[in-house]
């Protein structure tokens, strides 16, 4: 940036020395004209690099850059996408400008580009102050006087919410500090409430650990089609034993939805299927995890089912992943997970 501006202050400065040499010949219209457009493509500069410098899906600025074999530019999110977007249709993933194949290997990321783009101003949307992109965060949480902020004795029930600069104020005015133990308990209530909520499953988990039999399996969901008319893209995994039996994991994309292709949400669910016969009934509860080779962000949800011999199959239960996390897992050849699987033993 700093070179690009002196550049344009030495193009400045050559052509009003031009126009001191020069005037004599040339109405001066025409000079003030040439130095217009000098000033005019300074300030244009920003504009213009974003746009050349723009994801040609989402038009954003990416901060991670991949590019096509012919130099177009797509954000990491719509790379992602477009690679998740050709294995639900059964395609080839093609660059949206110039319709070139697409995919993990003939793609590269652009650091040039990732670095142009984290010098660019950016403008605070609390304070509209502008400052360069790689500055932002920092500037959202710690410095922006403007940005929203709760009292801290919001944990004892005080509601107030305001920009930063009024803060301090209100602390030192806040009516909450002297209130009784007696008036903020309900108030303690409600917090404890929603912690414990969150607290839940890792309070399961730590029972289901103290089971008797627990297994789990490290395994791989490859993508199989339907040979339905409009074919449907689905998962399964090998068989796997466990406790005994056999087992595979099958998943599918929105199993909502009709056609996945039509919205942008994307979520996993997954089913359990017993393949061997069973004798008794048999109560399991089940966890997928991201396991060793995974490396995605999964939260933790514990299922529970009952196999019978009339009731092999679980239904199809959310993997708890965010859509970005689908997309990046639709992306790449297999899903690796870890299953963990807990027996109720009466
Ligand atoms: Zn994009
Ligand atoms: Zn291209
Ligand atoms: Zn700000
Ligand atoms: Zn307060």
């Amino acid at each position: 940036m700093e070179e690009a501006s002196n550049s344009s202050i030495q193009v400045l400065r050559e052509s009003s020395a031009d126009k001191e040499n020069v005037s004599s010949f040339e109405p001066p219209n025409k000079k003030i004209k040439t130095n217009d457009y000098h000033v005019d493509s300074k300030i244009k500069l920003e504009d213009k690099l974003c746009g050349i410098l723009c994801c040609a899906v989402c038009l954003d600025l990416p901060k991670i850059c991949y590019q096509c074999s012919n130099g177009h530019l797509m954000c990491a999110g719509c790379f992602n996408h477009l690679l998740a977007d050709a294995r639900i249709k059964d395609e080839t993933a093609t660059c949206p400008s110039c319709r070139c194949e697409i995919n993990r290997n003939t793609c590269i990321r652009n650091l040039a580009v990732e670095k142009a783009v984290s010098e660019l101003p950016s403008e605070c949307p609390f304070c509209n102050q502008k400052l360069p992109r790689y500055l932002l965060e920092h500037h959202q949480k710690e410095q922006c006087q403007e940005r929203p902020s709760v009292c801290r004795y919001s944990r004892i029930g005080c509601p107030w919410e305001g920009p930063y600069r009024d803060l301090a104020q209100h602390e030192d005015a806040c009516a909450y500090p002297v209130k009784s133990g007696e008036e903020v308990m309900a108030n303690l209530e409600v917090i404890d409430a929603r912690r414990l909520e969150e607290q839940r499953v890792f309070t399961d988990i730590f029972t289901l650990l103290s089971y008797e039999k627990i297994t789990f399996n490290d395994l791989q969901l490859k993508p199989f089609r339907t040979d339905d008319f409009i074919t449907r893209l689905y998962y399964e995994t090998t068989r796997f034993t466990a406790f005994n039996h056999q087992w595979v994991i099958r998943a599918k994309i929105n199993s909502d939805h009709k056609n996945p292709i039509h919205t942008i949400n994307r979520t996993l669910s997954y089913q359990l299927v017993l393949k061997t016969k069973l004798t008794t009934p048999m109560s399991l509860h089940f966890l997928a995890l991201s396991g060793p080779f995974g490396g995605i962000k999964m939260k933790s949800r514990i299922y529970n089912f009952e196999f019978t011999s009339e009731s092999p199959e679980t239904e199809y239960e959310d993997l708890p992943i965010n859509s970005s996390e689908c997309d990046k897992l639709l992306a790449s050849k297999t899903i690796n997970f870890r299953l963990v699987m807990f027996q109720v033993t009466k």
